[in-house]
């Protein structure tokens, strides 16, 4: 298996306030990792450190090896990133937002037309490229969100709660989109709802106050909204929102 991302002992503060702390991670291809816990829990913080769109304060972080630090810019070039509120533009239709996206990307011009394509084909949007992104109902926006994501075709996709906001049909959509999406890349999502990790995840990471209090695969998680968590010998119950 290729190893995406590694992460090592991250850490980030706010002032004297500390978001995250000492999370280690690694992502395969193939792998969605779930991060779960309520809300302040560190995993907006988290997913924009693995982003790039935040420094850490401490740590380290590679993507296919290339230090996220170092060479950013080598490093961003194989990830996509779809943020908790994308910013999609109302007024735009759906292929030119995406030829927006594409130039952002620093696509070759000439592949534009092409990654277009395939990006809207792979989340659904074959018949949705003159349409106002205005007039998308809130679960084709994030297809579209996903597809700006793609672009690239990026080895690793970063979601911040992908299915937030989403009527039950639109997320059981997003989520079979993403499985498939996972068929060649490595996914990792937030979400404050245990069901819809183990729907999709195939491994669940639970943050509380800015630590790794569980990581295990998803399987191992129990149904419920109260989790009693083994940390260093002593059992606690988490509850999750
Ligand atoms: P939610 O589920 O509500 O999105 P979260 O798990 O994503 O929560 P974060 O948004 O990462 O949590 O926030 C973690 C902590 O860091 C919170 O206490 C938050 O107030 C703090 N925090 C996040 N961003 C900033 C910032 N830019 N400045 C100061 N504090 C911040």
């Amino acid at each position: 298996m290729e190893t995406l991302l590694r992460v090592t002992d991250l850490s980030r503060d706010f002032g004297r306030h500390s978001a995250l702390s000492g999370v280690d991670l690694c992502l395969e291809r193939g792998q969605v990792l779930g991060l779960l816990g309520p809300n302040g829990a560190g995993k907006t913080t988290c997913l924009r450190l693995l982003s790039g769109l935040l420094a850490p304060t401490s740590g380290r972080i590679e993507i296919l090896g290339l230090d996220l630090t170092h060479r950013p810019l080598a490093a961003k070039r194989h990830l996509g990133y779809l943020p908790e509120r994308p910013p999609l533009h109302p007024e735009l239709r759906v292929d030119e937002y995406l030829t927006h996206c594409a130039h952002l990307h620093r696509l070759p011009r000439r592949a534009i037309p092409e990654a277009i394509a395939t990006a809207k084909q792979r989340c659904g949007l074959e018949d949705q490229g003159r349409r106002l992104i205005a007039k998308l109902s809130r679960g084709y926006r994030q297809r579209l969100g996903l597809a700006q994501a793609i672009l690239h075709r990026p080895p690793l996709l970063i979601l911040d709660e992908p299915t937030e906001g989403l009527d039950p049909v639109q997320m059981r959509e997003l989520r079979r989109l993403i499985r498939d999406l996972a068929r060649d890349s490595g996914i990792i999502l937030s979400s404050h709802l245990l069901p819809e990790v183990q729907s999709v995840c195939d491994r669940v990471m639970i943050l509380h106050q800015g630590r790794v209090r569980f990581d295990a695969e998803t399987h191992a998680a129990r149904p419920t909204n109260l989790w009693r968590v083994r940390l260093g010998g002593e059992t606690h119950v988490m509850h999750l929102n």
